[in-house]
């Protein structure tokens, strides 16, 4: 018997692994744990890194590294990122399609179950898969075949020598798969960050082309609604063209920088072209109806979302004069109203670097985005703590080059401070910004402006050592706080991560694609705490540190220093359920995590200076 922790040393052939298996037949499940470690099979190498405990616990998991000797893959693919990440992101959804129909049912549980971590629309850098120069490797997760709570040897000789070589000749062998499908992905990631790329320096923050298919299936299926929808007709006169490596010229709506309004009557797709914008952030895959809606990298969605936690956060830009002397220069509570939880969301975002800010009236705040003629007329401003952000939105571009788009149906107060105005109608949007100026400028009772000239100032804020919640359940009393003893486990969700005893709610952070960015985060969270968290560290310089870290050593960095007290001893570094996230949805996480301890940054009192 091996030892768990020989990961990479000796190598035994695969005709041994399947006497072993046949040994194994009709013995306590227990011991399928002989059979980690690593096996030449004629094709690929494959390395049996974790064993579930029994057959209904979490799969057991498998790295597989097919030499391109085998594999097969034209060199100029695998050496630009650009086309690795197209090349893994066409190859994991080949293999979750063939893996689905090659499973079988070998047994109870999961017997005999073969999957890979699934992709959602957008193509984004997984660990399930990554092709390289001189191999490609796969990391699956397979349910180890049982009768009961025995060994079913042969079965799992079935699976591991037979299904399993089945599944790498049909999915990672270049020449059994459609070429002119892996080009058209690399092609249309390609272009799509061309178009992202060029955005800047055109002054724009977001392009929907011309012909896109913006709704999705269901509120529960992203899928593009294909034949029942209306393709996207950019208006005649503020239609613009980008060129792109593989489609040429491409004509669409240009959304330029400052303050953007989306207005239209209920129902005519004011929300879905904002929802598309705030996937624009991700390059999807083919076919998706959104391959040429791109916005800028750093756009960050913001939303109401009463009930969570805010700990240290200086609203006073739009929050201030809090019943009973309440400091909103370091606003803290467990239990955010709808205005104060979306000021928090503003400011944290600012202070992570977002650009361009997205905010739908259908989840906003009312009091937070405005105050009209006649409530100024009833409540005095001295007693309302919030500035509407009608009153700063204007600023956050004026001070601090931040753009904001807007969709407004509700309240014409707007029109004073946008640079664009589109209408939504039918679907399709019409450029109505000199009639919407025209009627504010024709307004005889205008509303007063309220709050000061400026944006107010972004105040940084350190996350401190000691900020990750217990590992063990809240009635235990073994564990203090911050003394790690045992390992922090997560569990993730695509709208929530559990976290040792603590539940982050994530449903509100809407641009999180799929469950395994989730993952990616828990991850980064626990390494963030292990190097980064420090009183004198900016929450936006750690952010830069954790993700440098991944864009130098990949999502397996967040791993790889790991010893057995951060975590279980039998979860080897190689996880292949990790997606590629932004520092935004990092910072989110962090920022509702109810154990967070964040102070303001104890060096220098600099406040972000406006450009
Ligand atoms: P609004 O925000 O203006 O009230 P939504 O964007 O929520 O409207 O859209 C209303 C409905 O119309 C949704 O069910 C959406 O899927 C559908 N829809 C949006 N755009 C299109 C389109 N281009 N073609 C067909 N249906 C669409
Ligand atoms: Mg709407």
């Amino acid at each position: 018997m091996t030892s768990h922790r020989d990961d990479i040393e000796q190598s035994e052939t695969w005709t041994n692994l399947r006497h072993q298996l046949k040994d194994l037949d009709g013995q306590s499940y227990r011991e399928y744990k002989r059979i980690k470690g690593n096996y030449g099979f004629p094709e690929f190498k494959l390395s049996i890194d974790y064993v579930q405990g029994d057959p209904f616990a979490a799969p057991s998991r498998l790295c597989i590294r097919v030499s391109q000797t085998v594999a097969g893959f034209p060199v100029e693919w695998i050496t630009d990122y650009a086309s690795q990440v197209a090349i893994a992101d066409y190859l994991t959804r080949q293999v979750a399609q063939v893996a689905q129909l090659l499973q079988k049912k070998r047994g109870s549980g999961k017997s005999g179950k073969i999957e890979i971590a699934a992709p959602s629309q957008a193509i984004l850098r997984r660990t399930a898969i990554w092709p390289e120069a001189d191999a490609i490797e796969l990391r699956l997760t397979v349910g180890l075949p049982a009768f009961g709570r025995r060994i079913a040897g042969m079965a799992a000789a079935a699976l591991l020598c037979e299904d399993i070589p089945q599944l790498v000749s049909q999915c990672l062998k270049y020449e059994v798969l459609d070429s002119v499908a892996i080009e058209r992905h690399i092609h249309t990631l390609k272009d799509a960050e061309s178009l992202r790329a060029q955005l800047a320096e055109k002054g724009l923050v977001a392009f929907v082309a011309a012909a896109s298919c913006l709704p999705r299936r269901s509120g529960v299926d992203e899928r593009p609604l294909n034949e029942a929808a209306d393709l996207f007709v950019p208006p005649a006169d503020s239609c613009i063209a980008l060129e792109t490596p593989y489609s040429g010229r491409v004509q669409g709506l240009g959304i330029r920088a400052g303050v953007t309004l989306i207005v239209g009557g209920g129902y005519h797709g004011k929300s879905t072209l904002l929802r598309a914008i705030e996937q624009g952030i991700y390059s999807h895959v083919p076919g998706d109806g959104r391959e040429q809606v791109v916005s800028d990298a750093r756009t960050v969605k913001l939303r109401a979302e009463d009930g969570r936690s805010v700990v240290g956060v200086d609203i006073s830009p739009v929050i201030n004069h809090l019943p009973r002397g309440r400091d909103s220069r370091q606003f803290s509570t467990t239990n955010a109203s709808g205005s104060t939880s979306q000021a928090a969301g503003l400011l944290e975002a600012v202070e992570a670097g977002a650009k361009v800010l997205l905010i739908d009236e259908d989840t906003a705040a009312t009091n937070f985005m405005i105050r009209d003629r006649k409530m100024q007329a009833l409540i005095a401003k001295d007693k309302e703590p919030i500035t509407p952000f009608v009153d700063k939105v204007r600023q956050l571009y004026d001070d601090y080059g931040i753009s904001t788009i807007l969709v407004i149906g509700g309240s014409g107060d707007y029109f004073d401070v946008a640079d664009t105005v589109i209408a939504m109608e039918d679907y399709q949007p019409k450029i109505v910004t000199t009639q919407a100026k025209a009627i504010a400028n024709a307004d005889p009772n205008p509303r007063e402006q309220e709050g000061d000239r400026n944006f107010g100032p972004i105040t940084p804020r350190a996350v401190l050592p000691g900020s990750l919640p217990d590992s063990l359940p809240s009635r235990s009393k073994s564990n203090r706080k911050g003394d790690r003893t045992r390992p922090l486990k997560a569990k993730a969700r695509r709208d929530s991560l559990i976290l040792g005893n603590e539940t982050i709610d994530l449903k509100a952070i809407e641009q999180i694609a799929e469950v395994h960015q989730v993952n990616a985060i828990a991850q980064a969270i626990i390494y963030a705490d292990r190097y980064y968290f420090a009183p004198e560290r900016s929450f936006s310089e750690l952010l830069d540190l954790v993700m440098d870290d991944i864009e130098r050593g990949g999502l397996d960095a967040l791993l790889a220093g790991s010893t057995p007290v951060d975590r279980p001893s039998n979860v080897s570094y190689r996880l292949g359920n990790l997606a590629m996230f932004r520092r935004f949805e990092l910072a989110a996480a962090i920022n509702r995590l109810r154990t967070v301890r964040i102070e303001p940054i104890k060096t220098k009192s600099v406040e972000i200076t406006p450009i």
